[in-house]
């Protein structure tokens, strides 16, 4: 067992606390002792710089990290859609997240190749195949193609976007399909979305009792639904039906954030996407996205005040999708500039930890947690722009192991 300090620089923690200089011992890949670092130690210099615990995106598409519509068109490779999906793993890391939460898109055996350190990366929980209704929001086929010809887009142990599911049998067949092939909570569609091109955001999807069934199955296993919702009325059934937390959240008026706080409800709202497709570079999405996204970007900052203001529990998510997403910290900027940039690391660390169930694991800077830490060359708190930029995470750790050092 040796220790390890990181000393010398400043810890903003994770709780919100503002910055103090404490160096930190890790042993072990755990944070043993918060302090000075005794005469003698072996230490990591940090120079003055900030450090603060590793960041963690609830909300990635790992799987989603090719030309969206060639991915779909049966136009790549199965060695190209993993080049890609690893490329983007790296990315995560040395941008500064330690965790992710994968939202939809990769099979398990893209957790157990990091997990098992074959490839660089962040550590991942997912829901495998997202739960979409027939034609509903998660499916990216043409209107064409036969519904059985969905699966066949999958690739199995490394890439399964979405299942359908036509009636509450079939959705309570795919629900334990995600079980079955490693998910660690569920996440369901209940309405519209931007990218895909079938349905309106205005759209709600699945019964209440449908998604009840789901949340029946994924308490069975001791874990929780979240669901893709835009509007108000979607969110109100998955409210209803039970679900833990809701992704975008982009119309979240008084009374819909009053039900969320009475059930306990999270939200995490994704900015970063919203830009990435206003500017949609590379991403080869369909060209109604753009149209769609129109006035999303108001409506969501307005639903993240409203969210705040009734006191639900904020995380923070990217949602980026496409070849380009090695500016992952964008999130951040942009809650910095509605926010703060103590309000942004503060949903990026502890609370995002929260959400995910990891709470007694990641997300703080404290004594008995996993030593995810990041140091950062310009403070992120004094200028937001530093979280954006890959090349101010300058120092990152993942289990108590150095994964970028370019200090
Ligand atoms: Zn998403």
């Amino acid at each position: 067992m040796t220790d390890v300090w990181f000393a010398g620089g400043r810890l903003a923690d994770g709780s919100g606390r503002e910055p103090r200089e404490v160096d930190v011992c890790v042993t072990d890949g755990v944070i043993t002792s918060i302090g000075q670092a005794p005469a003698g130690a072996m230490t990591v210099d940090l120079d003055g710089r900030l450090l603060t615990p590793g960041l963690i995106d609830a909300h990635v598409h790992l799987g989603l990290s090719s030309p969206i519509r060639a991915q779909f068109g049966f136009e790549l490779s199965a060695a190209e859609i993993a080049a890609d999906i690893f490329a983007t793993t790296g990315h995560t890391l040395d941008a500064g997240f330690t965790t992710v939460r994968d939202t939809g898109g990769i099979d398990r055996g893209v957790v157990d190749v990091i997990a098992k350190g074959k490839v660089r990366g962040p550590r991942v929980l997912t829901c495998g195949p997202v739960q979409c209704q027939t034609g509903g929001h998660g499916y990216y086929g043409a209107a064409w193609e036969p519904t059985e010809l969905w699966n066949e887009h999958h690739i199995p142990g490394l890439f399964a976007l979405s299942l359908m599911s036509g009636n509450a049998d079939e959705l309570q067949r795919n629900v334990r399909e995600a079980f079955r092939r490693g998910a660690t909570f569920l996440k369901l569609c209940v309405t519209g979305g931007v990218v895909g091109g079938h349905d309106r955001l205005a759209d709600t999807q699945f019964t209440v009792d449908e998604i009840a069934l789901a949340v029946q199955e994924a308490a069975a296993r001791g874990t929780y639904v979240t669901v893709h919702a835009h509007n108000n009325a979607g969110i109100r059934n998955a409210v209803r039906a039970g679900v833990r937390c809701v992704e975008h959240g982009t119309d979240i008026d008084e009374p819909t954030a009053a039900l969320m706080h009475e059930h306990d409800v999270a939200v995490v709202p994704t900015f970063a996407v919203i830009e990435q497709i206003l500017s949609p570079q590379g991403m080869d999405v369909d060209p109604s996205a753009v149209h769609r996204v129109a006035g999303v970007r108001d409506r969501m900052a307005s639903a993240l005040r409203i969210s705040r203001a009734a006191g639900l529990r904020i995380g923070l998510g990217s949602d980026l999708i496409g070849p380009h997403q090695q500016r992952r910290g964008e999130e951040l900027r942009l809650r910095s500039e509605l926010e703060s940039p103590m309000q942004a690391l503060v949903s990026a660390t502890s609370v995002n930890a929260k959400i995910l169930g990891l709470e007694d694991l990641v997300g703080m800077v404290r004594v008995g947690m996993q030593a995810d830490m990041v140091a950062w060359q310009s403070d992120p708190l004094d200028d937001a722009k530093a979280f954006a930029d890959p090349e101010m995470a300058v120092l990152v750790v993942k289990n108590g192991h150095v994964v970028k050092d370019i200090r």
